[in-house]
């Protein structure tokens, strides 16, 4: 129907998140109508990322630098005994700005909707449980996943994976009440996720 590199670009946009063909289409419509100069400053930021964006070695955050950790992982006054365990990088600056948590965290690349090997293989429970073994410092794992269907069910996957063989003094709580069900940290609006965090359990 399209010509073909319009098609092209329809189709690699559909692969974003949320993005379905027909926004795709107004993406490339909306391409198609910017400055050469608009174009090569988005062709530039796109390979630069690849380029300058390090992902940390130890939560998973992406940031720029020569470093091996993120400046949340490298700041030495965070505080290490506290791992928080979200589903993606957006959830990290939503906790963030609440400026109610202080310690790490540690970003799982997503979510499961059942226990099937295929999905849980998806998240990074392998490097997760690394974490936690190989850092004693760590006394509470906080599980913030979103309290959608997909992280509910992500949750209580976790919990159980991590509860199993648990060292003692070490737990592992969940988001306290006040976020609404089925909604996204995102949305949450920063007051009501700050008194989720305080009142975990
Ligand atoms: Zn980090």
């Amino acid at each position: 129907m399209y010509p073909p590199s319009i098609q092209k670009l329809i189709d690699l946009f559909s692969k974003f998140p949320t993005v379905g063909p027909r926004t795709a289409a107004r993406f490339v419509f909306y391409l198609m109508k910017i400055s050469k100069e608009e174009i090569e400053e988005l062709i530039n930021s796109i390979s630069n990322l690849k380029k300058t964006v390090k992902i940390c070695s130890f939560c998973f955050n992406p940031f720029e630098g020569e470093a091996e950790l993120c400046p949340i992982c490298a700041d030495s006054s965070r505080d290490r005994a506290l791992l928080c365990v979200i589903e993606k990088e957006t959830d990290l600056i939503t906790l963030e700005k609440t400026k109610k948590y202080k310690g790490l965290y540690f970003i799982l690349g997503g979510t499961v909707s059942t226990f099937k090997k295929k999905d849980v293989e998806k998240l990074r429970t392998k490097e997760l449980k690394e974490r936690i073994e190989t850092h004693p410092e760590i006394k509470e794992i906080i599980i913030a996943t979103n309290s959608t269907t997909e992280g509910e069910a992500t949750a209580l996957y976790l919990e159980r994976l991590l509860k199993k063989n648990l060292p003692a003094g070490r737990q592992v709580t969940r988001l306290g009440r006040g976020l609404p069900v089925g909604a996204e940290l995102e949305y949450a609006d920063e007051e009501t996720l700050g008194s989720a965090l305080e009142s975990r359990k």
